[in-house]
Parts: structure tokens; sequence; C-alpha cells
């Protein structure tokens, strides 16, 4: 690895997304079991310390917090593995008041102002909405203020969720022009194989990787999913959140934050934790948008030559190459696209609702407007609004068996 990376990202660095998990505000010293924790305020305290300093050396910060679900449970004693949706919602109510209360108190004691921003799938699928919410982020780090973001709980269900804070923290990173997201979790980073995993005789331990620079499919197979009641999404989804801000020249890195120095020890460019970057942006602000903020409605499979001619020729995809057709979309809406082995190559904003498509599937631009009389467009995905997620050698490794 390169020395001085850590250095290089901490010498631009003007502005940081930190996400902060549940696991690692819950009270682990109360002793109690996972479910039956609350808020550690002493945790919460030392994170308010640390960030004031990093805001005092200049840098802004935003906050990505999780733990309103938990602080809520803890609350209302709803200590069971299963909450129903209504239970979820009504802990995530009364949990993120008393969040935000804890951290405002801490930050008050640093001198800082915090403000709570609460965010669902539609705030960032409609742009007007995303660019709004972008605009009140500025406004209130101009004014010195330290946003702190959740998902919006009490009133998302499943179908329209964001789901995961990772995620959430990597759109945020996206959306706020961030030079660094810091996920602090309660594992050390990403390792040779699942820490998890249980171990044959004599098979090495698994070992810290202090530098991906590619999320192969590799890399996505060695995130292990959470095993932890309080988290949600494990090592899997933190990779998932590096590759997206990975694809916008974000660095991400995963640390454990149960390490209380551990802020410090990033500061002073120790090599801690998990790095995720491959080097400066890759693709425009919309093309992102596209590939990992909007929920595809539906998938279109198409065959060899379009593949090709997406993945090789960067070319638009045109009904004549689709073979199948699924979901139910409107014009306009997001759409993967698979080839024929069902590997996900593209994502893209589709000229066509499904029903209309799957008519015109495979047919030659002549054949379509005879059969349509409106809104006829030569392209079912115009490449302007299509993004290849894969290259020739990625696709071949997705599809040798592991
Ligand atoms: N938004 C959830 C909460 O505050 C957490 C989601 C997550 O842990 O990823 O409880």
């Amino acid at each position: 690895m390169k020395p001085d990376l850590r250095q290089d990202i901490l010498r631009q660095l003007k502005r940081v997304v930190i996400k902060i998990g549940s696991g690692v505000i819950s009270d682990h010293e109360s002793g109690k079991p996972p479910l039956e924790r609350g808020l550690s305020k002493k945790r919460l305290q030392g994170y308010a310390k640390r960030i004031a300093q990093i805001h005092q050396s200049g840098v802004e910060v935003l906050i990505v917090s999780s733990g309103a679900v938990m602080a809520g449970r803890e609350r209302l004693n709803l200590n069971r593995v299963k909450l129903d949706i209504p239970e979820q919602q009504a802990s995530a109510a009364i949990g993120q008041s008393f969040l935000m209360r804890t951290y405002e108190h801490y930050f008050d004691k640093q001198g800082l102002k915090v403000a709570q921003i609460l965010l669902g799938h539609h705030d960032l699928e409609h742009r007007q909405r995303f660019l709004n919410a972008k605009h009140t982020l500025e406004a209130l780090l101009a004014h010195g203020v330290i946003p702190i973001i959740n998902e919006n709980d009490t009133v998302t269900v499943d179908e329209i969720k964001i789901g995961d804070n990772d995620t959430l923290s990597a759109t945020m990173a996206c959306l706020a022009g961030a030079q660094l997201l810091i996920i602090l979790s309660d594992v050390d980073g990403l390792y040779t194989e699942d820490p998890q995993k249980p171990r044959r005789k004599n098979e090495p331990a698994p070992e810290l990787i202090p530098l991906i620079q590619n999320i192969t499919p590799d890399v996505e197979a060695r995130a292990g999913k959470s095993t932890n009641p309080l988290s949600r999404g494990g090592m899997y989804t933190k990779v998932i959140a590096a590759k997206k801000t990975m694809s916008y020249g974000v660095p991400t890195l995963v640390v454990n934050g149960l390490d209380s120095r551990v802020l410090d020890r990033i500061f002073k460019g120790e090599s801690v934790g998990t790095l995720f970057w491959g080097g400066p942006k890759k693709i425009n602000h919309r093309k992102h948008w596209i590939a990992h903020t909007l929920k595809p409605a539906g998938t279109i499979t198409v065959d060899s030559g379009a593949r090709k001619a997406l993945v090789e020729r960067g070319k638009s995809l045109l009904p004549a190459g689709i073979i199948r057709v699924e979901g139910r979309f409107e014009f306009g809406s997001a759409v993967r696209i698979y080839d024929e082995d069902r590997v996900e190559i593209a994502r893209g904003l589709v000229n066509y609702n499904a029903a209309d498509l799957d008519q015109i599937k495979g047919l030659k631009s002549g054949k379509i407007k005879s059969l349509l009389e409106t809104g006829f467009y030569e392209e079912a995905v115009h490449r302007d609004d299509l993004v290849v997620l894969v290259t020739n050698e990625n696709l071949e490794k997705l599809k040798k068996p592991r």
C-alpha cells in the first residue's frame, strides 16, 4: 500500500461524514444482553468530544446516527428479537427524540449546535427533494452546525425504506460532496475471511485487509451479514456502501468504533480498519444517482449482442436486444439490466412502461412504429440514462463458479 495514502486523504479533507452504528453506541458496559441495552451516554459523550475537535480543526462534520430503534426498545422494555412494524416505528419515534436529546446535551457542552435530519427513500429518489436536502445541509454547515441524520423510521415501511444506515451514510457522503466517509462499526474492518465463520483445525486466522481498491465479486463474498441483533447490515452493507462511494470518488474507512481512540488514530494517519479507495471520481452525479440511489422497479434481460453493445461499446439499449421484461415499471423508472446468465450488467432509466416494452421486445424499430402509434423511442434505455456496472473482465469472474 502507498504509505501516504491515508495522509493524502486527510490533507485534502474539508468535509467528513461519520456513521455511528447502533452496535457502537449501545451500552456494552451494562453487561445486559444486546436486546436489552440502551444508549451508552459515555460513548456518545466521547464521540461528541472527538467530533468537536475534528470540527475545531476546520473539517466540517455530518453524522449519520443509528440507535433510535435500540434506544426506543429499551425505553419501552421491548426486548423480543422480532418486533412488528408498528412496534419498530413506535420504538424509533421514542428513541429518536431521546437520541437527539442526548447528542444535543453533549455537543452543547462542546459549544456546538446540532440539527436533526430525518430522510426516507422518497427524499432521495426525487431529484428536487434530493437537491432540497442538499441545500439544507449546506445552510446548516455554513452556520457551523453538526447535522445528525437518520432514516425517518416512524413513517417508512420496508418497500420504501433506504433500509440501513450504511447505505444512507454513503448516499449522504456523495450528496454532501464529502472527501471521506468513516463508518464506526463493531468490527475492525474487512477480513480475508468472515471472522464469524467457524474455522477448521489448522486453518489460518483471517487477516484484516487494510486497503481495498476495487470491489470485486470476491470482496463482496468475503463480507458477512451481521450477527448482532442490534445492527442491520454487518460487513455486507458496508461493502455495498463503499461501492457506492468509490464509484463517486469518495474514500470510505470502516473501523471499530468500540475503540474509544479510533477517531484520534484515524486523524493521526494510523492504519486502522479497512480503507476502500479506488481513486478520483468516476461517474457524474446524475449517473451515480441512477445507479446507486434509485430503487429499480423491474428487470430487463438482454441477449449477448446487446450485452456486448452495452458493456464493450457504450451503446444504448434497443428493444431488439431485449429477451425478457419483468416487474411493473413506468416510463422513466429505474430498471436493472441482466445478461442471459442473470448477471446484472447495467442500470438505467427506461423509455417504455413494462407492458409496452414486453410487447416490443426483440423487434426492430420499423415494426415498433407500426405497433405503437404514440410515444415511440428508438432506444429502450438511452446511453445517457444508462450506467454499465461491469467490465468484460469482471463479468468473466462473476460467471466462474466459486
Ligand atoms: N435507522 C435505524 C435506527 O436508528 C438504524 C438502521 C441501521 O442500523 O442501519 O435505529
